[in-house]
């Protein structure tokens, strides 16, 4: 693979870059007219303007993407996560192109796209799952039944849905008929497809995921688990590896099912597999996200790999350098999403011109960027600006270099999640592992941010006076 084509914007598209240059291999970059400055487009060697804004107007764009692609001999395609990472037909227009897709082939994407086909697919395997109606809901009274043997609080789930969305939450039996209705209408809207089942709701849950990776030659391996129970809206914000709760034995539990759900769908490339796990740590089945995480980084951290050197590696037909007993986690890596919205104002998006953007740096701080000062942040696209990771020998380390990082990333000009990373690894049940993903609805309010802002301005106007006054003696004293 000589030349690389990047069909994504932003921290992703930096983040692959980086790897490329490093293995010696050629980067094209495509981009938007809003994103003709971006940091992403300055870092390939090539870069093509796909379109205007919108992305089913430049990053959706498919056909088009590939027409530059072989018009500028690229052998390869990353699709980073987002944008057309999980579409089977573009994985199917590559091959057929004689592009290499960095990624799985249409057969595994279609399956695991689908959660529905997924739990089909993993049936059989030995994965444990979240009770529920595994098909898509057609007569309504047959899936009330259901409901009414699970136990309400239920969740319709669509079928399709993705980054948090489609998910609702159905409280009492009365609910269930105009909730499936509407979920119905919403799918369809959003996802082309108006598939959704039920599942129990499970009322306090870890969500802990496995990162694996297979190779053409039958060999798939676990790279451990990924904590991300800290979410807003059913997604993520902070991420971690290792877990704090998980035992060897669960770990190891949990990584060889990881293992059986990518062999189901005979799997290649990096993958990753979610579970919900209870109270008694019990693991269930979530999905199965056939790209490269968002949250990979710490992953990357603990193990000492590259999961995008890995991933080009495995579609250059490479074997794994390595086997399960050759992998161990070391360390502890902590990330914090850098969204561009407002947590004082219930996580809105928040865009504009960026007036100052200040990076921290230091031993054990890696920033994923993928946006610059004196940039407006445009409205397009997914509000997450770059991510923020720290790693220290224990867990302890990494949640305060986390914080000091946190006071030197300086940003004027937009809200971002910088404050609200403060305040949980500040919060003692955070730093305890005592968590679940209702985390943020059971220990966040705007005001408690807003609290220590008063605190802080209270310190600053206390140590401007002390300077004042000290000021002031030594004038006296020079008189
Ligand atoms: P990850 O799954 O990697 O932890 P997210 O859930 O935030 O992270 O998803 C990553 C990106 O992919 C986000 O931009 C999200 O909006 C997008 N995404 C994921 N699945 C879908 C989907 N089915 N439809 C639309 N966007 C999706
Ligand atoms: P997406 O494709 O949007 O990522 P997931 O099925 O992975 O959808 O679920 C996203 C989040 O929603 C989970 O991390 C969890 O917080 C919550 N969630 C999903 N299923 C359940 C469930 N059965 N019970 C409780 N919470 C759930
Ligand atoms: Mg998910």
């Amino acid at each position: 693979m000589k030349k690389i084509l990047v069909a994504n914007r932003g921290e992703i598209a930096v983040r692959v870059m980086k790897t490329a240059q490093k293995m010696g291999i050629k980067t094209v970059a495509i981009y938007s007219t809003v994103d003709r400055l971006a940091p992403h487009v300055k870092m390939a060697d090539e870069a093509v303007c796909i379109g205007e804004a919108p992305s089913n107007q430049s990053y959706l764009l498919g056909d088009k993407i590939i027409e530059v692609a072989k018009s500028l001999g690229v052998d390869g395609i990353h699709p980073g996560y987002g944008f057309l990472s999980e579409n089977a037909s573009f994985s199917t227009a590559c091959a057929n192109a004689n592009i290499t897709f960095i990624g799985p082939d249409a057969h595994s994407i279609e399956l695991m796209g689908n959660k529905l086909a997924a739990k089909e697919t993993v049936k059989g395997y030995d994965i444990p799952m979240v009770p529920g109606l595994d098909e898509a809901i057609t007569d309504i009274d047959k899936a009330k039944q259901v409901a009414a043997e699970i136990g309400f609080p239920i969740l319709i789930k669509a079928a399709a849905g993705g980054g948090g969305k489609g998910i609702r939450i159905v409280e009492k039996e009365e609910e269930f008929e105009s909730q499936i209705q509407r979920a119905i209408s919403e799918a369809t809207n959003a996802f082309g497809d108006g598939s959704v089942f039920i599942e129990k709701f499970i009322g306090s849950p870890r969500h802990i995921e496995i990162q694996v990776l297979a190779d053409k030659h039958g060999n798939i391996v676990h790279l451990f688990e990924r904590e991300c129970s800290i979410q807003r809206r059913h997604q993520k914000v902070i991420e971690e590896a290792p877990s704090a709760v998980l035992t060897p034995d669960i770990r190891k539990q949990m990584g060889e099912a990881a293992v059986r759900v990518a062999a189901s769908c005979n799997y290649i490339g990096a993958g990753t597999v979610e579970f919900l796990i209870d109270e008694q740590l019990n693991f269930y089945f979530l999905e199965m996200n056939t790209r490269l995480q968002v949250e990979h980084p710490v992953t990357e951290l603990i193990t000492g790999l590259d999961l995008v050197e890995m991933q080009i590696k495995i579609a250059r037909g490479e074997k794994l350098p390595f086997s399960q007993s050759d992998l161990a986690i070391k360390g502890h890596a902590m990330e914090l999403r850098i969204y561009a919205e407002d947590p004082l104002n219930e996580f809105l998006p928040s865009v504009g011109y960026l007036e100052t953007y200040q990076l921290p740096k230091g031993e054990g701080i890696r920033v994923d960027n993928g946006i610059e000062e004196g940039m407006d942040v445009p409205i397009y696209y997914d509000p997450m600006l770059a991510k923020l990771i720290t790693y220290g020998k224990t867990r302890e380390e990494a949640i305060e270099l986390m914080i000091r990082a946190i006071q030197a990333y300086k940003v004027k000009g937009i809200s971002t999640t910088l404050p609200f990373g403060k305040f949980v690894m500040e919060n003692q049940a955070f730093r305890e592992g005592h968590f679940d993903t209702n985390f943020v609805k059971k220990n966040y309010s705007a005001e408690m941010i807003k609290a220590g802002y008063q605190d802080e301005a209270e310190i600053a106007a206390y140590i401007a006076l002390q300077k004042y006054l000290e000021d002031q003696k030594q004038l006296r004293l020079s008189n």
